[in-house]
């Protein structure tokens, strides 16, 4: 597995503004956004192409179109689902499909609710969309998930990762058949530590209540 801390000014002045308990919901939401589309910019960095060309008004152009099939862009359930935009509008092509984990408060340890993935993902690129990389348990079901279908790659973007959730997931998808790394992490940042309730910190707090309200 290979983790990326995209090291940008915007991205860096973006997770700030995120992180500030004083940033209220809209704000938050749009600041989402901004800051997936950034982090996606390098995520799709290594997507397949192929040559085209293309006719302009002046002459013949080549130039490339994504590979077939379309990405797959997977946000976790629920806070997954405030990065769905961001990555969107870089991949408006795309396929979505779904997932729902939830943790179990105590043991922290992640349970499937809801499974809308194709059943066959061979051959694709894969985008998980889970904006906080804590244990890495629900990243690692996730990522399982995808891999047992067949995906050809698959690219986490977190806003936020934790180093006990990253050492989570490099155990668990250290490399493929042929030795090559494909597993990827994107991340805005890697924070201290988790707490004894598994939040990041310092982090930003509960990824999904910013979001969308306490439940
Ligand atoms: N999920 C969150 O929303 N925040 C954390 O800090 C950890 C997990």
């Amino acid at each position: 597995m290979r983790t990326l801390v995209v090291d940008h000014p915007l991205v860096t002045h973006k997770l700030t503004a995120l992180r500030d308990a004083a940033s209220d919901t809209a704000t938050f939401r749009s600041l989402t956004a901004e800051l997936v589309t950034l982090l996606a910019y390098e995520a799709t960095r290594e997507m397949r192409v192929q040559p085209v060309s293309v006719t302009t008004p002046v002459g013949l152009a080549s130039g490339v179109k994504l590979a077939r099939p379309v990405p797959l862009i997977v946000p976790v359930l629920r806070a997954g689902i405030g990065m769905l935009e961001g990555m969107t509008r870089l991949l408006p092509m795309a396929d979505v499909g779904f997932v729902g984990l939830r943790r179990d408060e105590e043991s922290l340890v992640a349970s499937t609710y809801a499974d809308r993935l194709p059943a066959d993902l061979t051959g694709r690129d894969t985008f998980v969309l889970d904006p906080m990389l804590a244990t890495g348990g629900t990243l690692a079901t996730v990522i399982r998930m995808l891999v047992d279908r067949g995906a050809a790659s698959v690219t986490a973007i977190c806003l936020l990762a934790a180093p006990e959730g990253l050492r989570h997931v490099e155990s668990v998808f250290a490399t493929d058949n042929t030795g090559e790394p494909w597993v990827r992490v994107v991340t805005a940042a890697v924070d201290e530590r988790l707490n004894d309730r598994g939040y990041i910190v310092p982090g930003l707090g509960d990824a999904g209540d910013r979001l969308f309200g306490k439940i």
